[in-house]
């Protein structure tokens, strides 16, 4: 039997999510804490109740069976032909998701020929990510941190079961866009570059691209709206810093994005 997920937002027309113009179905439940996350409203699996700008409280996430959001992701399909775009199902964690739904969502978007963007942040079974490998097409792949105290610290688990899945992607031929999160005085410098560019070579793992993705405080609010209390306390690194970092990774033959 299958469980509909929660899903918080349908976004049309994105474009960081993916090769050209998508549909992101974002659902609602993820695994992990990462401190700096810029969508709490992503993190619990159940609805729940957030104040909009306005002040007003307002229900956060609804159920969809597979039949509407195909005819939702159906309806941009000629802006995915032209773009060479897709559907993304992003999150919280699709992959922490019931499987047998999203499975099927993604096998219906494949019969209709719309290309399929897993994005994670690792954390899940690896029977999942079995189940999802013949029907999706890119795999935007969190790494938070290739050091497991640091990812423990930040998220509140080590990075044992993303390094694992990652690994079995890459065995897998799965094409992959890492993305790599960029938090000054804590992980935008050279050394953490190197340090992820060699264990990706002692691994021998394939990734297609690289995303740098420099933290940004534009959630804050949302924690205060959601009456959370909101514990960030990062550096945007500088462009500078950045495109330093970029260099790190070109040099060692990557293809290198900034942004999503
Ligand atoms: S994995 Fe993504 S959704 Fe989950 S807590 Fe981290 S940033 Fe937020």
């Amino acid at each position: 039997m299958k469980k509909r997920p929660t899903v918080f937002n349908i976004q049309k027309f994105s474009t960081h999510d993916g090769p050209g113009i998508r549909t992101t179905i974002f659902f609602k439940g993820c695994p992990i804490r990462c401190e700096w996350c810029h969508n709490p409203e992503s993190q619990v699996f159940a609805p729940e109740i957030m104040l909009n700008k306005y002040g007003k409280e307002e229900l956060i996430g609804k159920d969809y069976s597979i039949r509407e959001l195909v005819k939702k992701i159906q309806a941009d399909q000629i802006f995915y032909d032209q773009s060479g775009g897709g559907v993304t199902f992003s999150g919280g964690e699709v992959m922490a998701q019931d499987m047998d739904y999203v499975v099927e969502l993604a096998k219906e978007c494949q019969r209709m020929g719309i290309s399929v963007t897993i994005d994670t942040c690792g954390v899940a079974p690896r029977e999942n990510y079995e189940k999802i490998l013949p029907y999706a097409d890119l795999f935007l792949y969190d790494l938070k941190f290739i050091d497991s105290q640091f990812h423990r610290e930040f998220t509140g688990i080590g990075n044992e079961l993303v390094l694992e899945n990652l690994r079995y992607l890459s065995q897998q031929k799965a094409a992959i866009d890492l993305r790599l999160i960029l938090l000054e005085e804590i992980n935008a410098d050279e050394e953490t570059a190197e340090a992820i560019i060699d264990w990706l070579d002692k691994e021998n793992i394939h990734v297609d691209e690289i995303s740098l993705l420099p933290y940004h405080d534009f959630g804050r609010d949302k924690y205060k709206r959601l009456n959370r209390e909101c514990t960030q306390n990062f550096i945007k690194p500088s462009d500078e810093q950045v495109e330093t970092i970029q260099k790190v990774y070109e040099s060692a033959g990557y293809q290198v994005s900034i942004g999503g």
